[in-house]
């Protein structure tokens, strides 16, 4: 059998490192904007990091240690903001990177805040009800210094929901004796939550769609789409895609993936997903999700996980459009080469910034007291969208960049110059 020498593997786990590949493109997108090295230094990493360790009574009598996280990249402009993941695989560097993400995207839709990010290694997929609920509010508790309303406000991500945002802010409430539902976003409607909250992101990433569908003459009614991942991103998607008359030729969760080039029964799959975004158990003929990447359509969109296109799979994928729901699916090297082909990109930072920007609507009407329309929220998210994707689309034109550098340096402006008026550098 054929195996990698040290160096080959070393190099594969670099690219595969989603610290170390955001803090190349963010050296490279201050050096563009003609920034002094401290910059760099001052934004390569987050100002704050804490890590917890969360003790929970198991429903067996047992008490299980859980570790958290969470990150605060940079307050320059304002609070920070960002998710809390639950996931086996949270890693501190990633939760160090998502947080640097969230900065760059609230400077994309230039929402008045920095990135913060949370994270907690559990499976929640075999943990009871209670279990989350406990393990949710001893969360709460352990990171209470340093987040509030006008701190850090955290919200949703891969397998949390508007149920644990309700335990968490009702823990936060609790402890603050006052009810404070700004704390944080993604929150039940009866709670404070906002209209259009729940399919901002998919919402988001299909304006983008629209708008790279333009740049590249292809037309929404009967073009292919293939999404990977069938949580609330990819569910949502595939959903507005279909309604929008696109083909939804392929979908997929963690088990594998199903493709039918005449398009799936969105509808009927959506009716039978489970609340982590299971569907594909209940059929014999699936694929893998590396075929379904690989697989023929004419817009491709990660909606699952990290590292899902490399330099093993660009040279394959078929789709012109690339856009990146998840969180970091494309490493750099592949980035390179979907670039090299011709094939358009609308990077996570740009296509995934719906969520924060419709989480930054709840908090303002949670601020306010004065609640909005779904038809409000979702006419004020596209025109923040469509602006910020054309100011992406241009500058990369203009500055003759790849998408992604194009959106860093958008993105990454703000705070370096919130930093500097701060007196900071
Ligand atoms: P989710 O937990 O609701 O769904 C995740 C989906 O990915 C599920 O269908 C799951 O089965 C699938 N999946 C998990 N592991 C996989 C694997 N190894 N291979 C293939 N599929 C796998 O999560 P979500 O909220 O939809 O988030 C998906 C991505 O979108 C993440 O990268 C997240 O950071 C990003 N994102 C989400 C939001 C949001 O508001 N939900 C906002 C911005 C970015």
């Amino acid at each position: 059998m054929e195996t990698k020498n040290t160096v080959e593997q070393k190099n594969e786990k670099d690219n595969n490192d989603v610290l170390l590949s955001t803090q190349t493109v963010i050296h490279k997108a201050l050096e563009k904007l003609g920034y002094p090295e401290e910059v760099y230094e001052l934004l390569k990493e987050p100002l704050r990091m804490l890590t917890v360790k969360i003790p929970v009574k198991m429903d067996d009598g047992s008490v299980k240690i859980f570790t958290g996280y969470r990150a605060q990249h940079n307050d320059a402009v304002g609070p920070t903001k960002g998710g809390i993941r639950f996931h086996p695989n949270v890693t501190e560097r990633e939760v160090k990177a998502l947080s640097i993400w969230m900065s760059l995207k609230c400077g994309i839709v230039d929402l008045p805040y920095g990135g913060g990010k949370g994270g907690i290694v559990c499976d929640p997929r075999n943990m009871s009800f209670s279990e989350l609920e406990r393990l949710s509010r001893g969360y709460v508790r352990a990171i209470s210094q340093i987040v509030g309303p006008t701190k850090d406000i955290p919200a949703p991500d891969v397998f949390t929901n508007s149920q644990i945002m309700a335990w968490m802010m009702d823990e936060y409430s609790r402890m603050d004796e006052f009810n404070s539902p700004g704390f944080i976003t993604g929150k039940p409607l009866v709670l404070g939550g906002s209209h259009g909250r729940e399919s901002a992101t998919a919402k988001g990433v299909t304006i983008c769609i629209n708008e790279a569908a333009k740049k590249r003459d292809i037309d929404i009614k009967g073009a292919k789409v293939v999404v990977q991942g069938f949580g609330n991103a990819g569910s949502f998607l595939a959903k507005f895609m279909h309604d929008a008359g696109a083909k939804v030729v392929g979908i997929s969760d963690a088990y594998g993936a199903l493709y039918d080039k005449d398009g799936l029964d969105i509808d009927y799959l959506l009716d039978r997903r489970d609340s982590f975004g299971t569907v594909t158990k209940l059929f014999e003929n699936t694929i893998t999700n590396k075929e379904l990447l690989e697989s023929e359509c004419d817009i491709l969109v990660p909606a699952a996980i990290e590292n899902q296109i490399t330099a093993d799979n660009a040279h394959n994928i078929k789709a012109k459009i690339v856009v990146e729901a998840a969180n970091g699916p494309t490493t750099l090297e592949a980035t390179q080469i979907l670039t090299d082909r011709g094939i358009l990109i609308v990077p996570d930072v740009l296509a995934s910034s719906g969520g924060v920007t419709v989480s930054y609507f709840e908090w303002v009407q949670n601020n306010q007291g004065y609640y909005w329309t779904e038809e409000e929220v979702e006419e004020k998210l596209e025109k923040i969208l469509v602006k910020s994707f054309n100011a992406i689309y241009e500058t990369a034109q203009s500055r003759h960049v790849d998408m992604r550098l194009a959106a860093y340096m958008v993105g990454v402006r703000k705070m370096a110059e919130a930093s500097r008026f701060r007196g900071w550098i």
